[in-house]
Order: structure tokens, then sequence, then C-alpha cells
């Protein structure tokens, strides 16, 4: 019999979020599938065991996919993860999981934190619809392009984006959408987790003067009818 692929969610920054059933399968099965081997290795330092791990990150997927689907058909277990929140959101692991089933392998999620989510919870904002963008395109026109197409977008909106490119962001949103209600959610579950509130343009001003730094997660609400 073939063995199990887990999709396994693991923290986005406080090593305490983490599910029960998330450690158990994590130490029962024959081979972690990680991005970075040295991030993964502190989650199991912190829970007290060791695994074989293979990385798996997305230069070598194409490389690394054969030989995951060779352990689980040689009957192993095998845990995906990321090295942090859900594996395949911004992460690797939609192709593996693809290929997984097409092949005719059991695939199962063990669901945990993940940025958009704990994000949107606590945002203040509409959590009734929402769009998970992803990481904005980097270059400046094809940036416009993707927020314009969701200017009559009745969804909260949320985006993944490196600190330093806030300014660049925010700006661009006040050109396509105009003014809107802005949550950036920076460091969430880390010592200095921060929510910013507040519209496009006081945003804009008020960041003018603080650099920002970690991980971020924005949102959009939409547009005042
Ligand atoms: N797989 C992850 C998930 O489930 O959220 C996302 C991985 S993606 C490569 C990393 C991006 O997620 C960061 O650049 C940031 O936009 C967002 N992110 C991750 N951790 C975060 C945190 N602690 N606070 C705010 N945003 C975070």
């Amino acid at each position: 019999m073939s063995g199990t692929l887990y999709i396994v969610a693991t923290p986005i920054g406080n090593l305490e979020d983490i599910t029960f059933r998330a450690v158990r399968i994590l130490k029962e099965v024959a081979v972690i599938a990680c991005e970075d081997t040295r991030q993964t290795v502190k989650l199991l330092n912190r829970f007290e065991f060791k695994k074989e791990l293979i990385s798996h990150f997305q230069p070598q997927e194409a490389r690394k996919i054969p030989l995951i689907l060779d352990i689980l058909k040689k009957g192993k277990d095998v845990a995906l993860v990321s090295d942090s929140g859900t594996p395949g959101i911004s992460d690797p692991g939609f192709r593996l999981v693809r290929e997984a089933l097409r092949e005719g392998l059991k695939v199962v999620p063990i669901p945990g934190p993940t940025a958009a989510a704990a994000a949107l919870c606590a945002s203040g904002l509409p959590t009734h619809r929402y769009l998970f963008a992803g990481f904005p395109p980097p270059k400046k026109e094809a940036l416009r392009k993707t927020l314009s197409a969701l200017k009559d977008e009745t969804a909260t909106l949320i985006f993944y984006l490196p600190a330093r490119k806030t300014r660049e962001f925010l700006s661009a949103l006040q050109e396509t959408l105009g003014e809107r209600d802005i949550v950036i959610a920076r460091e969430l579950t880390k010592i200095h987790e921060e929510f910013i509130r507040g519209k496009t343009s006081e945003l804009l001003n008020s960041i003018e003067n603080i650099n920002l730094k970690g991980e971020m997660t924005v949102l959009v609400g939409c547009k005042d009818k």
C-alpha cells in the first residue's frame, strides 16, 4: 500500500502555534519534505525530535517531486512543510500535490496557521468575502495592471508584501483604486506584532518617516458604496 502525503501547516512566527495533530504527524512520518532544512530543524528541536529531511524548495521542485513520489509509492508517509504557515500558500506545494493526485496517492491536509487568515480575522475589515492575491508583481506596470483589474472587486483583498515595497504599493493602490481602508498586519504572532490601520492617504503620509521592517500582510477594504 502507498504512503500518504500530509500537507502540514507550521507556525508563522510563534512556535506555540502548531496543532497537536501536526506535531504527531511530523513525528510519525518517515520523511519531512521542507523548504529550508535549517528552519525546519528549529521546529523539530523545539518539539525535541529528529527526522530525515528532504529539501523541496522552488528551484529544485521539479527534481525533488519524483523522489518524494517514489518514497510514497514504497509505502512510506511523507509530510510537506514550508518555512512558515501553510505549504502551497505562496510557498512550494501545489505541484507536488497535483503530481501525487495524478499518481493516485492519498493527500491529507493538516490545517493550521496562515498569515492571510491571521491578518484578516483581526483586521476589522469584512471577512465574509475575501480575495487572496498573494505577492503582487514586483514591476510597476504589472502592479498597476493587477490592481486596476481589482477595482470593482467587492471582497477584502489580501496581499503578501516585502516591507521595502510598502510605499510603492500604497502609491499604486492610491492611483488605481483610490482611497480605501487599509490594514498592514506586521510580524504576526511575533514580539513586534503590529496592526497599522488607516485610509490609503493617511498611511502614505504616516509611513513617510517609519522604516517598516519584517514580514507584512496588507489588506485592502472594498470601495465605499
Ligand atoms: N505559507 C505562508 C502562509 O501560509 O502564510 C506564506 C509564505 S510567503 C513566502 C511569506 C509571506 O507571508 C511574507 O512575505 C508575508 O507577506 C507573509 N507573512 C508570513 N509570515 C507573516 C507574519 N508573521 N506576519 C505578517 N505576514 C506574514
